[in-house]
């Protein structure tokens, strides 16, 4: 703070020098670390969007769930069972929407997603119809706690009905209430049915405790959860986005994300 004052006079020089410096032309840093930020996420939305890998995955994913619904279903509650699983990347495939930012060569903004989820044209990933329609035909609710905006809800609603999903109404599709933290809105669900089973494409899907990857980026919390998480929770794929990435890029502009990257990178030592 106090040497603040003393480095203002130096601007004028810096510009100076950097105006008439025989350099190639000066690259605007936060373009170039967006442009490095797009680069990385190339891979990440072809094995999201392109690979038949990924696609078994969700079967695989969507045919573990329905054994575990089973088993728990097996064990009476005086409760209505309920199945509660998030939208995005869970029963809604959004790598469209991360190409058309990849063609763009920009990285998500709000305004882009809300223009991508107001079209309503997302596709379903694969083995998410089939089991929520099972989960209903064995009783269950289903709930779609998501953390899209409450001005995404109708078009939400629009493009799960589109596609077939049970219970694609304003009940049961549950979108932010001011905190993305989602255990609010699962303990509603949870105080008027017995939830038998979560999928999610996050560990937050199931616990908010898991959002925390200040210790060794989450593991030993999420080893503290194993059993929890192994009779209740079905986790799938998203090499995209999400807390396991912001845990290494953090928040902030495209050149302190990017740097982040590079620095954690660098130092691994595994
Ligand atoms: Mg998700």
């Amino acid at each position: 703070m106090m040497r603040t004052p003393t480095l203002l006079p130096l601007l004028p020089v810096l510009g100076l020098w950097s105006c008439t410096a025989t350099q190639p032309l000066a690259v605007d840093p936060e373009a170039a670390a967006t442009r490095e930020l797009v680069t990385q996420n190339v891979n990440a939305t072809l094995y999201q969007n392109a690979s038949a890998e990924v696609a078994w995955l969700f079967e695989q994913g969507y045919a573990f769930a329905r054994l575990k619904l089973d088993a728990n279903l097996a064990t009476a509650d005086s409760l209505p069972p309920a199945v509660i699983v998030d939208v995005d990347e869970t029963v809604l495939d959004n790598s469209p929407y991360e190409l058309e930012n990849i063609r763009a060569g920009r990285t998500y903004t709000p305004a882009t997603w809300k223009q991508w989820t107001a079209r309503a044209e997302a596709k379903a990933l694969p083995g998410a119809v089939q089991f929520l329609n099972y989960a209903a035909s064995r009783g269950c609710a289903v709930y779609y706690i998501t953390n899209r905006d409450a001005d995404e809800k109708q078009a939400t609603i629009a493009n799960l009905a589109r596609l077939g999903f049970p219970m694609a109404d304003s009940v049961h599709v549950r979108t932010m209430e001011g905190t993305s933290d989602k255990t609010a809105r699962r303990d509603a669900v949870g105080r008027s049915h017995r939830v038998v089973l979560l999928v999610g494409d996050q560990l937050t899907d199931f616990d908010q405790v898991l959002k925390d990857r200040s210790t060794d980026l989450g593991l030993p919390t999420m080893y503290r959860m194993a059993d929890q998480l192994s009779r209740l929770f079905v986790l799938l794929p998203n090499a995209t986005y999400g807390y396991w990435r912001d845990g290494i890029t953090g928040k902030g502009t495209a050149v302190e994300k990017s740097g982040r990257v590079r620095t954690f990178i660098d130092q691994r030592d595994r």
